[in-house]
């Protein structure tokens, strides 16, 4: 009897995928440099923190920090007294994987979620009007008096925010006296489906602070946060060091940054898993008894699968989640996903099936 092999690449995470080989170049360059300083005082901290300025088109402060967990949280701590709340959606990240870490590193602050059944919201998305009726819900000393919108950009459900969107929520943000921050843990994914500049979803929109994801995108390791209003950024540091987060040898995690950022290494990255999604997306679709919950605009696919074909592809080695963000399984697509991986899979989910 011969013994399947396991498929060599997975639909799990993208966290699953290695790192690129232009992060690889310059992590390897970085560690021919010989000696450097430790603590992010080196040349390559430099190179990236100026190249991500270059990027933005703007004078940003940026630090590294080793994930997204961190980088969240802590940019939310430094925007948030303890008895302020945060606005997000029921799927967001920072509620529902981050261990509590925003309310920890903010020392108490609550974060505040929007109604779980709305057109948007089953999209992963806020909206001004969600923010509005929270804002507005209570304005009495006993309610933690929220200060920020935080948008994940692309969402959890592989769905991205418009220009106009984002906008929007800043818009009502502003008005409201709040900050607004972007868990953007996949925003190359979806600068790469807008087409648009980075700047015109952030700054240039209303957004204060953006957590700058690298690691899903080809990285080994490590996000930048990214404050546009530099005020925020004040002391950040002595929070980065206080969590542990302070790289002593910054270096590796700065300079593979290098090799993302020159040449649109990262959109590059992106546009080719978003391809790989709208690949499985086309693969998936007709199959009969599987539903796909939405179109993917990033590079998830989400569906709805029989309970016996779940079973027989967690049977032939395939690995994904389910019920992430409510519903479905997640198909998550990669920077090196191949087209190959893609109708492997897709032929097997089909069986599965029964057709
Ligand atoms: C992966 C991810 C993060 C970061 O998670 P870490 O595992 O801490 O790096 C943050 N936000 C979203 C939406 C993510 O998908």
């Amino acid at each position: 009897m011969t013994v399947p092999t396991p498929p060599t690449q997975q639909f799990a995470s993208d966290n699953y995928a290695g790192m690129c080989p232009e992060a690889t170049h310059w992590f390897m360059q970085a560690n021919a440099s010989g000696h450097q300083p430790g603590y992010g005082e080196d040349i390559w901290t430099q190179r990236s923190t100026d190249a991500i300025r270059e990027l933005f088109q703007t004078d940003c402060d940026v630090y590294f920090v080793f994930n997204g967990t961190a980088a969240n949280s802590l940019a939310l701590a430094a925007m948030c007294q303890s008895y302020h709340s945060v606005i997000c959606t029921p799927v967001a990240h920072i509620e529902t994987d981050e261990c509590g870490g925003p309310e920890f590193f903010s020392n108490g602050s609550k974060l505040l979620i929007t109604e779980a059944d709305s057109p948007a919201a089953r999209l992963g998305k806020l909206t001004p009007d969600a923010v509005e009726q929270l804002v507005t819900k209570r304005s009495d000393i006993h309610y933690p008096k929220p200060k920020v919108v935080s948008i994940t950009q692309a969402t959890e459900l592989g769905t991205v925010y418009s220009v106009e969107e984002v906008r929007a929520i800043a818009a009502i943000a502003k008005r409201r006296k709040l900050k607004v921050h972007m868990d953007g843990a996949r925003f190359a994914n979806a600068v790469a489906h807008l087409g648009c500049h980075p700047s015109e979803i952030t700054w240039r929109a209303g957004v204060d602070v953006l957590c700058f994801g690298g690691t899903k995108n080809g990285l080994p390791i490590g996000e930048a946060v990214v404050f546009f209003d530099r005020a925020l950024s004040e002391d950040f540091a002595y929070r980065v060091k206080q969590a542990g987060q302070l790289a002593s040898k910054m270096r590796f995690i700065s300079a593979p940054w290098v090799g993302l950022l020159e040449n649109d290494v990262w959109l590059r990255n992106a546009r080719h898993a978003n391809a790989m999604a709208q690949r499985l997306y086309g693969a998936l679709r007709d199959v009969p008894g599987l539903r796909v919950l939405h179109a993917p605009q990033a590079n998830s696919v989400f569906a709805q699968l029989q309970p016996q074909a779940i079973e027989a592809l967690y049977a032939k080695g395939w690995k994904f989640y389910q019920f992430i963000a409510g519903g479905g399984c997640r198909f998550m697509c990669a920077w090196d996903t191949t087209p190959e991986a893609v109708d492997a899979f897709a032929a097997d989910v089909r069986a599965a099936h029964g057709g």
